[in-house]
């Protein structure tokens, strides 16, 4: 029977991913990197409770390191950039999904998992390399030599942007009042981060109002 991993950071993508392919891929092991990054604590906290709403194995991995090498406002005391970003420079963590991929594949590999599903997306893509269906074919091939059990990478939502995201996720009854979505690492969401802003305009778009108090407090952006 197959059975699957999930990276799951506790956000929109990776809960999206997990309510879409959890069936389909018999997921039953989680894995939460925590490297530093200010919504670590918040992103554990929401990953643990996901993974008890799906009843799945739920496995933290400490990188302490990648902190020491990564200089960006996602774990230096800089402030978080705010609204939607032209760059990703401001974001971006050292190799982070080659990272964590691969140390999937070493759980893959020694306990026999068949996937491992990452929320990567269109959306993503356009501006993270390592967020495009090429990258995830060159990974594949890489497991071919890499690992015994050749597990394959699955990003079920590679061909959605935030918008459908948020649509599939209210589809497939994912717990969104559950994720924890927001860069910072402040007791709510911060609502003007990148990742708060995306979120919050997919909501919109999606005519929801109920994940919109839920997260961020209130029912509209202009609040
Ligand atoms: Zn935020």
């Amino acid at each position: 029977m197959t059975k699957s991993i999930i990276l799951l950071s506790g956000g929109l993508d990776s809960v999206a991913s997990l309510a879409l392919g959890k069936e389909k891929y018999n997921i039953t092991l989680a894995l939460t990197f925590d490297y530093g990054q200010k919504s670590a604590e918040q992103e554990i906290k929401a990953c643990k409770k996901i993974c008890e709403y799906y009843k799945i194995r739920h496995k933290i991995i400490k990188l302490d390191w990648l902190k020491e090498i990564t200089h960006t406002a996602l774990v230096e005391n800089t402030d978080i950039p705010q609204g939607i970003q032209k760059t990703s420079n401001a974001v971006w963590v050292p190799n982070r999904n080659g990272l964590f991929l691969n140390i999937a594949a070493s759980f893959a590999d020694g306990e026999d998992f068949d996937y491992i599903l990452i929320g990567a997306n269109k959306e993503e893509g356009q501006t993270f390399p390592d967020n495009t269906q090429d990258f995830i074919e060159k990974i594949n091939a890489e497991f071919e030599f890499s690992t015994k059990k050749h597990p394959k990478v699955a990003a079920p939502l590679i061909n959605f942007n935030k918008d459908d995201i948020v649509k599939q996720a209210i589809e497939h009854s994912a717990p969104l009042d559950l994720i924890w979505s927001c860069y910072g690492g402040a007791e709510t969401h911060c609502g003007i981060c990148e990742s708060c802003t995306r979120l919050k305009n997919a909501l919109i778009a999606n005519g929801d109002t109920k994940y919109l108090k839920l997260i961020f407090g209130h029912e509209n952006i202009t609040d």
